[in-house]
Order: C-alpha cells, then sequence, then structure tokens
C-alpha cells in the first residue's frame, strides 16, 4: 500500500486527539509533522519517509517479542477467520481462552486462582479495585476500601487507576484523584534517603510511613496497596534494598491486600518471568497487559489469588453473579495472540534474555554514562534502565525544569536514529528496548545515545 504522506498528516491533524500531547502545539505544526510509522522489525520501526528508528523502548514497553513476529500474526490471523468473537460472559469460552487462563494462573507468581481479562492496564486496575470492594464487602468488612498507591507509581489513566497513579500532572484539571485513593512516598533512595542513611535503612522508613499512614486512617478502612515491582513510568527506580520485605511485613500486620501491577514488568522485563518473582513479592492480585500479547492485540488481566477468589465463590450464593465484564473480556483473538507470544517467551526464554543482555545494558550504562558531569544516577534492572540528568551532582540539584534536558537529549537520540524516552518526571531518559534485543544491538543503543547526550552537555 502506498501511503499518501501529505493526505495522511493532513486527516490526523485535522481528527485524531492524541493521548499526551500539547493539542495547541501539535494543531499550529509547532510539534511538526506527525511521524507516520509505517512498519516494523526486530526492535526497529519504520516510517512513512523510509526513516528507520532503533526502538529503544519497546513502543510503551510493551512490543517485548519484537516487530514483525509472523507466527503472533499467524495466530491472529487464524483465529479471525475461525473464530473472530464471542463473549465470555455466563460460562461461555474458546479453546485459546482456557489454555491461556490455564497457563497464567500456573505461571503466575503467588497462589493464583482464576483470571479476569480487560482491554488496557488501566481497565485491569479499575478491576482489581472493584475486587478489593467486591472482597471487603462479602467479608462483612463494609469500610475496609481505601486502597494506598505510591507517589509516582504509574497504574493508568482511567478513574480509578489514574487516580492510584502518583503523579499530580495526571491528576490536574480532571478532577482526581478519587478520595478512596491515597499516596504514600516514592521508594527512591537517590532522592529520597536522609544524608548517610543506608538503602535498608531507608526502606525501612518507607515502610515505617506506610504504616502509620495506615494506622492513621485506620486499618478497617484500608483495602489495598498497589504498587509495580519496579516503578517504571515514574522514573525507572527498581526498589532500595529490603523495600519489598519491610513493605509487606506492614501489608500482612493490618490484613491489607497486596496488587502487584506487573503491566512492565511482567513476562521477562526484569530477566525473571515476574517482576514479584525477582523480588520476592507474594502479591493477592497481579495486573498485566502490555507483554501479555506484546501489544499484538489489546489484551489485560486481573489474576486473582487463591484468598479473594475464594471468598468470591463461596459469598456467591448470598450475592448472586459476580457482575462485572466487558464485551470483550476474553477476547478470542486477544487469547490467541497472548498464546502465540507466550510461545515465544517460553521458546526463546526472553527472560533469560533480558537476564543476561540486561546485565550488559546496565554495565554498559553505568560504565558510559555514570561519570558524566551533568549525570547523577545510572539504574535499572534487565532490560529496562534510565539516566537521570542533574544541574549539580555535587549537591543532587536538578535542572530548571525549562531547560528541558531530558526531552532535548531524547530528540537529539531521535535525531540520530533512536527512540529512548524522556520520563515525564525529572530529567530521565529512560529505556525499555524489546527483549529479543542482543548484545550488539545494546551496543548500537548505548553508542547512539552518548552521543546525544554529548550534543546537549
Ligand atoms: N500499569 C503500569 C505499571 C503501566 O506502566 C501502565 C502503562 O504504561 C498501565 C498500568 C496502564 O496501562 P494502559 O496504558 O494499557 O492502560
Amino acid at each position: 500500500m502506498t501511503i499518501n504522506i501529505k493526505d495522511i498528516a493532513e486527516k490526523d491533524r485535522n481528527s485524531v486527539l492524541h493521548p499526551f500531547t500539547q493539542l495547541k502545539d501539535f494543531a499550529t505544526g509547532k510539534l511538526g509533522e506527525p511521524t507516520i510509522v509505517e512498519m516494523g522489525k526486530g526492535i526497529r520501526i519504520q516510517d512513512a519517509h523510509g526513516n528507520q528508528l532503533i526502538d529503544g523502548f519497546a513502543g510503551l514497553y510493551c512490543v517485548n517479542v519484537g516487530y514483525g513476529r509472523t507466527e503472533v500474526a499467524e495466530a491472529i490471523s487464524r483465529q479471525a477467520y475461525r473464530l473472530a468473537y464471542y463473549h465470555s460472559y455466563a460460562a461461555h469460552t474458546t479453546d485459546e481462552l482456557a489454555i491461556l487462563s490455564d497457563r497464567l494462573v500456573k505461571m503466575a507468581p503467588g497462589k493464583m486462582s482464576k483470571v479476569f481479562y480487560g482491554m488496557s492496564g488501566s481497565d485491569a486496575n479499575e478491576t482489581q479495585a472493584k475486587l478489593v470492594w467486591y472482597y471487603n464487602n462479602l467479608r462483612s468488612k463494609p469500610t475496609k476500601k481505601k486502597i494506598i498507591s505510591r507517589e509516582r507509581g504509574y497504574h493508568g489513566c482511567s478513574v480509578v487507576s489514574g487516580s492510584m497513579t502518583g503523579m499530580s500532572f495526571y491528576h490536574d484539571h480532571m478532577d482526581l484523584p478519587l478520595p478512596q485513593i491515597d499516596h504514600t512516598g516514592v521508594p527512591h533512595h537517590y532522592w529520597g534517603a536522609n544524608p548517610g542513611e543506608t538503602e535498608r535503612e531507608f526502606s525501612a522508613r518507607r515502610a515505617a510511613e506506610l504504616d502509620e499512614m495506615i494506622e492513621t486512617l485506620g486499618p478497617d478502612n484500608v483495602g489495598a496497596f498497589i504498587a509495580e515491582p519496579v516503578l517504571g513510568t515514574g522514573g525507572i527506580t527498581p526498589p532500595p534494598e529490603g523495600y519489598w520485605e519491610a513493605i509487606q511485613a506492614v501489608l500482612k500486620k493490618h490484613d491489607v491486600l497486596l496488587i502487584a501491577d506487573e503491566v512492565i514488568t511482567g513476562f521477562g522485563r526484569t530477566g525473571s518471568m515476574f517482576g514479584s518473582q525477582h523480588y520476592g513479592i507474594e502479591p493477592d492480585l497481579i495486573t498485566v497487559a502490555k507483554g501479555l500479547t506484546s501489544a499484538y492485540f489489546p489484551l489485560s488481566a486481573s489474576i486473582v489469588g487463591e484468598k479473594v477468589y475464594k471468598v468470591m465463590e463461596e459469598g456467591a450464593d448470598k450475592v448472586g453473579a459476580f457482575s462485572h465484564g466487558y464485551t470483550y473480556s476474553g477476547h478470542p483473538i486477544g487469547a490467541a495472540a497472548a498464546n502465540a507470544v507466550l510461545d515465544i517467551v517460553e521458546k526463546e526464554n526472553l527472560p533469560g534474555n533480558a537476564r543476561e543482555v540486561g546485565a550488559y545494558f546496565q554495565a554498559q550504562l553505568k560504565e558510559k554514562f555514570a561519570q558524566l558531569p551533568i549525570v547523577g544516577e545510572v539504574r535499572g534492572v534487565g532490560l529496562m534502565g534510565a539516566i537521570e540528568f542533574v544541574a549539580d551532582r555535587e549537591n543532587k540539584t536538578r535542572f530548571d525544569p525549562s531547560l528541558k534536558v531530558g526531552a532535548r537529549v531524547s530528540k537529539a537520540a531521535r535525531d540520530r536514529g533512536l527512540i529512548a524516552r524522556a520520563m515525564p518526571h525529572g530529567d530521565i531518559l529512560g529505556f525499555a528496548p524489546p527483549l529479543v534485543t542482543t548484545k550488539a544491538e545494546i551496543d548500537e543503543i548505548v553508542s547512539i545515545a552518548e552521543k546525544a547526550v554529548r550534543c546537549v552537555i
């Protein structure tokens, strides 16, 4: 298909409401022409002008198996020809859906029992909130409803998930957050630790703050804590030592459910199949999306642990049907895509690749960037990493936001053929390449990033 670039750009500008875009700058052309992405192969995408870009962010940390995987495209096409759709309400199913659910329950960490499907990470977290409320209503604990998330956590953009998200610019002018959601401190040792405080001491302090928050709200009013095993959009920040152990002890003490938001960390990104396994987390509920289908089809899942599900089943005589679901819950094409993607994840041992190539990647980032005068911290785990820029390393002072240092480095990288994301909070260049990335491709990524950083210094 030949694309008429001018026509497509004009139609787009006239009619698409783009997410996370300065609307006036886009409308007036200040942001330039829309990038028409035409195709992808491996870790690269190509625009309609034929320019190739290395996708150092796997779309939005999601195209884990890489672009152009014919196995997945064929699985989707086979299912579309055979049965494009049937719903999963009232005990209807498909072979792909049943196989996928059995697989997820068996591979997920902790004692998982059932899988509920949605279309996005946001709606899956919305479901988790409803499950927490449902569970506590059925246990005759009608006040145990508050959900605590973390500052700089990212859990989506719908009404409840957007409230869980702990960055104010996702709330401003949108009447969020809801009063049911509270936020506790971010576990970022570099910025948050007191002088001389070790990672373990800092983790213990964060856990003590959570404990105090639950005591203040009243344990009978707090239903769940939601967090990403590794903070993602809020800055790609692995937890400090001892964090998860300390946090889980607090949650257990107060009978507060733990929702692990594994939308980014699920299916290999940290070097383990799930981030929960990487950090010794035992969640009651798990959210997955992105890597579940490597974004070949919109599909998410709220995986429900035994503890919660048992109460739901026991309560069924009292409350009747579980009245929650979407037209597309358990969509058969999504299930077929997920099964094909999980086949690749397992056969090609992508968690193993993320571990091995990821260790090389982290070492390269440290070697090339950690000593630069404008770099405060280089951090990451597996195939997710970040470089944080600061105006003054000694005194840990940030750049004036108007200088847009992170955005300028990201733009300089893009001009040289690499997509690395300017993270929305602070001057941070983020990386999350597909999990099929090789060491040679890491060399390309790091080399372009180096040139980009040097041209902004
Ligand atoms: N949870 C996490 C950890 C995410 O990173 C994201 C998206 O980036 C979401 C939830 C929301 O997912 P979606 O954009 O599919 O709604």
